[in-house]
């Protein structure tokens, strides 16, 4: 692959927005190991700066925390933008839909100026919502998708679909170069315990003895995507010399029903948990598979870890969060009678690591 800028990569710098949240996070690590230097943005709406913790002592590497909804200042100037600036998960971008929609809309605009004023490549983190429901299966970049623009999906979807309208008249009018990635479901270390997605819901829930929330009746699809694989994809669009010209779809063309990933979990967890159903959200989509032949094609780019070789970094990860989060139980001292001794105390359990 022909590298898209001639400048010395020690020169170059990449601006990440949400390069505080799991794929944001994974995607820094990814350009500071290529020897990039890294300005990460996030609101800490959904990311956290425990994400960044191995690249604190990284010269190469800063973070702002900045909400992109707002302007951006105009000294900010980066050879490569990657737009992740969103929250992804159901409950998450529905909590505030306004502010979603906004995320994508204004943020993309401000992040694509940051692109357009420094003359550099900008990359959108684009999703399979924006096929909706769809009536085509496995989805290829040219399905226009079926959308609900009314439903409590539409603030994400939708919001989606407006940037990458913005992302293709930016590239129209010779504003900037842009990439867009349409992401499938990804999975892996870094996503967070309450994200209310399944892969997390499910692991937490089998790592803690309780029922497994299926919603509807589980014969619903996804196809999961390692988090490596997803951020390898994402720089290789940003890499490819030629720009692709239209969107590329990213993710593990692997297609599994909720009900057997629910029993591939419970399977490595070793868990015995019951299986608990609850009402089908609204315009839950019932299958969804990348056809990813585009990104084989141009960006020779295909993923290498399956689910079952993924779930089990993903299941030791929350197995150390849940550890992190449980309290520790102190032996309390032992009451001193008056004028009495001071018993030595009991030592104190090792402290739970840390996430
Ligand atoms: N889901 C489920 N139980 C859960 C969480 C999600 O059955 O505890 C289902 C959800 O209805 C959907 C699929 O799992 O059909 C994937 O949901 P997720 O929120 O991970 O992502 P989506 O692909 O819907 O954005």
């Amino acid at each position: 692959m022909t590298p898209h800028s001639a400048k010395d990569t020690a020169e170059r710098t990449a601006l990440v927005a949400g390069g505080a949240g799991f794929l944001g996070s994974h995607l820094t690590e990814l350009l500071i190991r290529k020897g990039w230097r890294v300005v990460a943005l996030d609101n800490l709406q959904t990311g956290s700066t425990a994400n960044l913790s191995r690249l604190a002592k990284e010269s190469r590497f800063s973070f702002i925390e900045h909400d992109v909804i707002e302007p951006l200042p105009s000294s900010l100037k980066a050879d490569r933008v990657f737009n992740l600036a969103c929250a992804a998960s159901p409950p998450r971008y529905q909590a505030d839909p306004v502010h979603t929609m906004m995320t994508s809309v204004l943020g993309t605009k401000h992040l694509l100026d940051v692109a357009e004023r420094s003359g550099g490549v900008f990359v959108q983190a684009s999703t399979s919502e924006v096929y909706g429901d769809p009536d085509q299966h496995p989805q290829r970049e040219d399905y226009w998708g079926n959308v609900n623009t009314t439903g409590p999906r539409a603030c994400y979807d939708e919001g989606k679909r407006a940037a990458e309208a913005l992302c293709f008249d930016y590239l129209r009018l010779g504003k900037a170069d842009v990439r867009v990635a349409r992401i499938f479901n990804t999975y892996g270390p870094r996503m967070q315990p309450d994200d209310g997605r399944i892969v997390s819901n499910l692991i937490c829930q089998a790592l803690s003895g309780k029922p497994l929330t299926i919603y509807g009746t589980g014969e619903q699809t996804r196809s999961f995507c390692y988090v490596s694989d997803l951020v390898d994809g994402m720089w290789r669009l940003s890499d490819v010399a030629d720009n692709p010209g239209g969107p590329v779809n990213l993710g593990n063309p692997g297609e599994f029903t909720i009900n057997e990933l629910a029993a591939l979990v419970l399977a490595m967890t070793r868990g015995s948990s019951p299986i608990v159903h609850q009402a089908l959200p609204q315009d839950d989509p019932r299958r969804r598979r990348p056809d990813i032949s585009r990104a084989e094609a141009v960006l020779g780019w295909s993923p290498k870890v399956q689910l079952a070789k993924g779930l089990p970094p993903t299941i030791a990860w929350f197995d150390k969060m849940i550890a992190a989060a449980r309290p520790v139980v102190e032996t309390p001292p032992k009451r001193v009678r008056a004028g009495g001794r001071v018993p030595a105390l009991a030592a104190a359990p090792a402290a739970a690591p840390k996430a």
